[in-house]
């Protein structure tokens, strides 16, 4: 097969892969991350009701009041009061932020702009109707949508639902993925490792991506350099989950049985992608799960799944928007070559700045970079120019 762009690698991807379909209903505090699979609806106004936005004096004179004009003290609204007593013209009721604001009051003066007395205050600004009210209803109305499924859970969305009345989010089922490191010379961490052996860090790195982009990890091992294990890990897998990512095992090798495997048990979409680091990178489907094959290169598997394994599970989320990208100047000159190129880059002055290790079998750059930076094949690049990034989190 010939190399394909990286753009259309992401497009097939994208195409491809299957949306779940469950939903499970989240208790707000375990829904960071999570994708919506029901829209939040607003229950009520907001605000709720007017209230101050101000520590000071409600005033109940529904005209501009100049600086000078005394008004009575005619009581009290804390926050969370519900006042019972009615106010008019001429009277003030000391309010704190928060507090509730009768429908007869006017504006809210701030304290440290009026000066109290006994039972008075003087404005010692002018006030204008409607200052320092927060009206009922002027953020949203009961009814309003306030996110919508697709749209994936953060901090605020927790608190725009907990203030709400939501105690729990319906979220679509996170996307079951199989994670395998294959390699004869690879292994697990805590198992002790023959001087020409190398512990696993891809299934590692790749179990924590998979959570980070909204999976679940189902199972993660590693699997030998042989046809046969891989082809019955391979079959096990795509019955039990929606995606399986493996390391390793994908490129032109004598031993990389990748290919073949997925070719023999289901269907390859793609093999080989225009760029670097990744270009063995395979994406196919056997049964009902999508694999994605990364190569093995531990910086390579980790630029890749940003990439390719984020875009599945984003498409089986039936995300809205893909992880946003931004544009940023890159500092230093570099000449790409005939594919489209990734640097591992850390943030400096607002610039990204190439990190000084970007070999592939790297893994100190995958700590400390910051964003993945895309510079176009056949570019030269000039410091400074702008280009598009990927920020990792
Ligand atoms: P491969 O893609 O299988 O040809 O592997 C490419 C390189 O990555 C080789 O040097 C492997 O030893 C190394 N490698 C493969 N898998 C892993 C892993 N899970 N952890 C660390 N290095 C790996
Ligand atoms: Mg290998």
């Amino acid at each position: 097969m010939t190399l394909i762009a990286y753009q259309q690698a992401l497009e097939i991807i994208r195409s491809r892969s299957k949306t779940v379909s469950e939903t499970e209903t989240v208790e707000l505090d375990a829904a960071v991350g999570r994708c919506l699979a029901a829209p939040v609806i607003a229950q009520f106004d907001s605000p709720k009701f007017d209230n101050s936005a101000v520590d000071g004096y409600a005033v109940f004179h529904h005209q501009d009041l100049a600086a000078g004009t005394t008004l009575r003290i005619a009581g009290t609204i804390a926050a969370g009061d519900l006042p019972t007593q009615t106010f008019g013209p001429g009277e003030s009721a000391r309010v704190f932020t928060g507090g509730y604001l009768p429908r007869s009051c006017a504006a809210a003066a701030m304290q440290e702009n009026v000066d109290v007395h006994d039972k008075t205050i003087v404005l010692r600004a002018s006030l204008t109707p409607g200052e320092n009210v927060r009206k009922q209803g002027t953020e949203f109305r009961t009814g309003g949508l306030l996110a919508m499924p697709g749209d994936v859970v953060g901090p605020g969305t927790i608190a725009c639902a907990a203030s709400q009345h939501f105690q729990k989010l319906v979220c679509v089922r996170k996307p079951k993925t199989a994670v395998f490191s294959t390699g004869d010379e690879i292994v697990r961490p805590g198992s002790s490792a023959s001087d020409s052996q190398i512990y696993d860090s891809n299934a590692p790195m790749l179990c924590a991506l998979v959570q980070i982009f909204g999976g679940e990890v189902s199972e993660s091992r590693i699997v030998r350099d042989s046809f046969h294990a891989l082809q019955e890990a391979l079959q096990a897998a795509s019955e039990q989950n929606d995606l399986i990512v493996t390391a390793g095992g994908v490129s032109v090798g004598d031993r990389d049985y990748l290919p073949s495997v997925v070719e023999k048990l289901g269907v390859v979409h793609f093999h080989k992608v225009s760029l670097k680091p990744g270009k063995p990178v395979l994406f196919g489907t056997i049964g009902n799960a999508d694999i994605v094959c990364l190569p093995g290169n531990p910086a390579s598997a980790f630029v890749c799944a940003h990439l390719f394994v984020r875009a599945a599970l984003e498409a089986m989320l039936g995300q809205n928007r893909p992880h946003p990208r931004c544009t940023i100047a890159l500092r230093g000159d570099v000449a790409t070559g005939n594919r489209d190129e990734f640097f591992r880059c850390v943030l400096q002055d607002g610039e990204a700045v190439i990190h000084g290790e970007q070999a592939s079998f790297g893994v100190q750059s995958l700590m400390q970079a910051d964003c993945l930076v895309h510079v176009p094949a056949k570019t030269h690049h000039k410091s400074g120019e702008l280009r598009t990034a990927i920020i990792l989190r």
